[in-house]
């Protein structure tokens, strides 16, 4: 009987865009416990280089920090030349970089008779530069490495690809419009790329992560005066039927599953992670 294992990703090597980020270094270590050799690129050297370098200590496998910014195709070139250099073909790419912005979130969740004439923070006002910031950075910051990365998995017919959508994809949350729309593009999107490379055998999956805090919503989610939850992070906890918030290891066996051949019948589904907040109906 065959054992099954994640062996096959033993020594391919991964790009994770945004990898010096909370979920990015976490994915990475869940990566490299099975052996995968990590490339963790990020817009700012110093955090891609600690990352890397956490990553490699903990678990013994190589892990390098190359920096390159997901929205400038020149320099994602760069960056690969550096990869393909120090570490050969590009087997896997995890498209990590992403996240929302206080220029793209309106004060509040409704327009109201009392609120109405308010024009500071309010839907009228959003920055429009901070809306298109928000959308390449989710869109756009996957479709450039994408064409990239993809290059060398093409050139040998073998790979695979995760997307990183969120729960926004399916029901917009109140206030981050950008965001929202940027993330149901990326399950669209995910779709098209898996029926567009299918037929060089490269899979193309993305994972839904429901409410993790990390550096992009804890401003929406914590109270930084008093360090309790807000009202807003208070709404989520009671829409997750677990209960609380995701741990960022809590990805790391859906990753490993999404890109291992473990699921190599499996290509152009958003897997959701998220104690059931997408399941709940709030009754
Ligand atoms: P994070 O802010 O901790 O990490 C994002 C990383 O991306 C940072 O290291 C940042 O430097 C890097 N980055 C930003 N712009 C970049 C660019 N132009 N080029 C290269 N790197 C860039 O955020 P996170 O919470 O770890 O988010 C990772 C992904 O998970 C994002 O796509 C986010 O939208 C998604 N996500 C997060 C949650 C959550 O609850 N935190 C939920 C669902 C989805």
């Amino acid at each position: 009987m065959k054992k099954i294992s994640f062996s096959d990703l033993e020594n391919k090597v991964c790009v994770i865009t945004g990898g010096g980020g909370v979920i990015g270094s976490s994915i990475g270590l869940g990566l490299a416990s099975v052996g995968v050799k990590t490339v963790i690129l990020d817009l700012f050297q110093e955090s891609a280089d600690k990352t890397a370098a956490m990553i490699e200590k903990e678990s013994g496998t190589t892990s390098i920090g190359v920096v390159a910014n997901v929205l400038d195709k020149e320099s994602l070139l760069k960056a690969k030349e550096i990869i393909n250099s120090k570490l050969g073909n590009i087997d896997i790419l995890i498209n990590g970089a992403g996240g929302n912005s206080p220029k793209a979130t309106t004060k509040n969740e409704f327009i109201t008779p009392d609120n109405k004439n308010e024009f500071e923070g309010s839907f009228f006002n959003l920055d429009i530069g901070g809306f298109e910031q928000v959308f390449s950075l989710n869109f756009q910051g996957t479709l450039l490495p994408t064409m990239v990365f993809a290059k060398d998995m093409v050139d040998r017919e073998e790979g695979a690809i995760l997307n990183i959508s969120s729960m926004n994809a399916y029901h917009p949350l109140t206030k981050i419009p950008a965001y929202s729309a940027a993330k149901s593009s990326i399950n669209n999107f995910t779709e098209w790329l898996a029926v567009h490379f299918a037929k060089v055998n490269i899979r193309v999956n993305a994972i839904a992560p429901g409410f993790f805090l990390t550096n992009q919503n804890r401003f929406l989610l914590i109270d930084e005066s008093t360090d309790e939850l807000t009202a807003r992070g208070e709404k989520i906890i009671n829409n997750t039927p677990m209960g609380k918030f995701g741990e960022p290891e809590d990805l790391q066996g859906a990753v490993l599953y999404l890109l291992s051949d473990i699921s190599k019948f499996v290509t152009g589904t958003v897997l959701a992670i998220d104690g059931g907040f997408n399941a709940y109906s709030g009754v």
